[in-house]
């Protein structure tokens, strides 16, 4: 065992405070990650402050890590001391049920084991990367190729694989018109991703206010889902649109975004349901599906992808203060945020 310094919430929607947690000794096929960068995901929000379920408390939040290892089980065979490494949303799982076979390891029938907020198979809690270190085993870990820093690769543990895996899943590529809603920290990755697929990219945004960044970033096309006439205009247009939103929308205005056999993928999972008629999916042979993070293999499969397409998140680095990650935290649920903030963990004391 080790006492790790960690930034945690005590209660549900409580401030932040600095603490300790213990990590597991180092079992002969872990490796213990010093944390360089953990992403602020806004399902972190969600989750220290109750909205989707009861959580567990004290949390330490955290599935975008970025560090390099510093020690190595004996029977470790993936990574040695100094490799750059990343964790993403989920340490364990059940390695027999059919998903795990699959390599669909974040759909394990027995439920994989979250990086925070959660128990592992022997019911201890576990915590996440608002943190210095972290132990997990080596089929667990993702190795981060050259060429893409810690700090901009934080974000693809989980922002990145969870846009990429319905891209790559629906068929994004040359010939095909995808829509990416709302552009956060989900979204802007989306749109790099997307654009590097070889698709038809359209930013389907609130305002014009991010237009520049949008086709910087990779879009042929921004339009604000304010706007009335987008909804004219775009019209059966597209063939797949990724809803990356944090709240409910109205989902028959968007269903008629799509052409004949287009599918819209919510990977935005709002505290609320949504609902729509089944008129809007009918009368084009639409699908409304959704879609969760993404194997491990597809995970590496993802950072190999960004790395070789110069694919980073859009970061601001945070100091790892409690009210700095308080003032960070309101800034995301005001839709605040260029593009995503990553805690710069190695500054944490202790
Ligand atoms: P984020 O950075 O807050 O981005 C969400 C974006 O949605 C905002 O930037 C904003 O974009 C748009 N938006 C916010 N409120 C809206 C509203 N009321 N109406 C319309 N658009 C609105 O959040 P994120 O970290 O990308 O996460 C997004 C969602 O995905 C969260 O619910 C999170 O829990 C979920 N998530 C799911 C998975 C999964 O595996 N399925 C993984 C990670 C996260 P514009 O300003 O451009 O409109
Ligand atoms: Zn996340
Ligand atoms: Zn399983």
């Amino acid at each position: 065992m080790s006492t790790t310094a960690t930034l945690s919430v005590p209660t549900p929607s409580a401030a932040f405070e600095t603490s300790t947690v213990e990590r597991r000794a180092v079992g002969e096929h872990d490796v213990l990650i010093d944390i360089a960068y953990s992403g602020i995901c806004h399902s972190d929000i969600h989750q220290a402050r109750n909205e989707w379920a009861e959580g567990i408390f004290p949390m330490v939040p955290g599935h975008e890590i970025a560090g390099t290892v510093a020690e190595v089980g004996p029977g470790v065979t993936k990574y040695a001391v100094g490799d750059r490494v990343g964790v993403g949303c989920f340490v364990d799982s059940c390695r027999e049920c059919e998903n795990c076979r699959a390599g669909e390891e974040q759909y394990c029938l027995k439920g994989e084991v979250p990086t925070y907020n959660g128990k592992d198979y022997d019911g201890v809690e576990t915590y996440g990367g608002y943190s210095k270190q972290i132990v997990v085993h080596e089929d667990y870990t993702l190795g981060i190729p050259e060429g893409i820093e810690l700090d901009v690769a934080a974000p693809l543990l989980c922002a990145g694989i969870t846009t990429y895996s319905p891209l790559h899943h629906w068929g994004a590529g040359p010939g095909k018109k995808v829509a990416i809603v709302g552009m956060g920290g989900l979204g802007h990755l989306g749109v790099k991703i997307a654009a590097a697929m070889g698709a038809e990219v359209t930013v389907l945004s609130q305002s014009l206010k991010k237009e520049e960044d949008g086709r910087r970033l990779g879009a042929d096309h921004y339009a604000a889902t304010s706007d009335p006439e987008t909804f004219e205009s775009l019209a059966g247009t597209f063939d797949l649109i990724v809803n990356t939103v944090a709240a409910t929308l109205p989902v028959d205005k968007y269903l008629s975004l799509l052409r004949l056999d287009g599918a819209m993928v919510n990977v935005g999972i709002p505290a609320d349901a949504d609902t729509y008629h089944a008129f809007s999916l009918a009368g084009m042979r639409r699908s409304l599906a959704g879609s969760k993070i993404g194997g491990i293999r597809e995970t590496q499969e993802m950072l190999d992808f960004c790395a070789e397409h110069g694919i980073g998140a859009e970061v601001e680095v945070l100091a790892p203060e409690p009210a700095v990650i308080d003032e960070a935290y309101e800034r995301v649920v005001g839709s605040d945020v260029r593009y995503r903030f990553v805690i710069d963990m190695a500054a944490l004391e202790g």
